[in-house]
């Protein structure tokens, strides 16, 4: 473990096959902190971590944006942290660092949804945060506490009202498939997702990581092995099937269901407009960044057909 993530160099984006045929944006992923204090069952934080966080200082996290903007004209950034609001304190001073020194680029954070307040989103918007990115994972309280999420539905509301208030551009994660779901607990992920109205969704397959508490849960109960082939697993593999209480056929049938709501709900027209809205300031420094999106969304339209 590094004590001290100041002390490492920068990640050489410059050895890179081609570096500079990658999108601006490509070369704007950082991390300002490693491990994430929180014990979620099916996650893989804390056994490359630890749970205990380690955060960069604000000046080396500015040094660095700085450097990438200079080389290749980054100005939408992606961090990459675990939970990115766990020091509020940390997170305040950085935007207001962005704000002083007038940096004007846009960056991306992935998060706890129950991590966050007005007044720290608001912030956050001002300093160019364009897009959070929250787990939201599953709509049945029972299931939260099976995967010690620690976060109730209730909060999962008031964090969307929060962002929603703030006019924050924000996408919420889904996953199907864990151990102990029915088929009323997916249901009620597709009604919460639903209800809380994230501008896009993206939904995973369970995936049981080797090492993780939920992994040696499933274990005990002859359901995985270290020997198994992982080749054939991934979030959207068909061979991810870890849920005994719903009958295969029937959990196929509502992973079909909820991807169909799930293209339902980011195909809204209003959801893509607030999406093209939040990347604006990027578009016109970047218009390659427009032509970009475009196409993905021309691809992604010709896929639904
Ligand atoms: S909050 Fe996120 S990173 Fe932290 S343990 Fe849970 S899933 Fe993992």
């Amino acid at each position: 473990m590094i004590a001290d993530l100041n002390r490492l160099p920068y990640p050489a984006r410059e050895l890179l096959h081609d570096c500079h045929g990658y999108e601006a944006e490509d070369m704007g992923l950082m991390m300002g902190s490693r491990g994430c204090p929180f014990q979620c069952t099916y996650c893989a934080s804390k056994n490359m971590w630890t749970r205990k966080v380690r955060y960069r200082s604000v000046e080396n996290i500015l040094d660095e944006i700085h450097t990438v903007k200079r080389a290749f004209g980054t100005t939408q950034f992606s961090f990459e942290d675990d939970s990115f609001t766990t020091n509020t304190k940390l997170i305040t001073e950085f935007a207001k660092q962005l704000i002083a020194q007038k940096m004007s680029i846009n960056w991306s954070a992935i998060t706890r949804i129950n991590l966050l307040s007005y007044e720290l989103i608001t912030l956050m918007k001002k300093a160019g945060c364009n897009h959070i990115r929250v787990g939201i994972e599953s709509g049945s309280p029972k299931v939260l506490r099976d995967t010690k999420k620690g976060i109730t539905v209730e909060q999962m509301r008031t964090g969307a009202k929060i962002l929603r208030d703030t006019g924050m551009y924000w996408s919420a994660y889904f996953m199907a498939g864990l151990p102990t779901e029915t088929e009323d607990d997916i249901r009620a992920s597709i009604e919460l997702m639903k209800e809380i109205k994230p501008d896009y969704c993206t939904l995973s397959i369970f995936t049981p990581y080797p090492g993780t508490e939920i992994f040696e849960q499933l274990k005990r109960q002859d359901m995985v092995t270290e020997q198994m082939d992982w080749s054939k697993f991934s979030h959207a593999s068909p061979h991810n099937y870890f849920s005994p209480q719903i009958p295969k056929e029937k959990f196929e049938e509502l992973l079909d269901i909820f991807a169909h709501e799930v293209d339902k709900h980011n195909g809204n027209i209003r959801r893509l407009f607030k999406r093209a809205k939040s990347k604006g300031s990027v578009y016109i420094q970047q218009p390659s960044e427009l032509v970009g999106d475009l196409k993905k969304y021309l691809s992604w339209r010709k896929n639904k057909e």
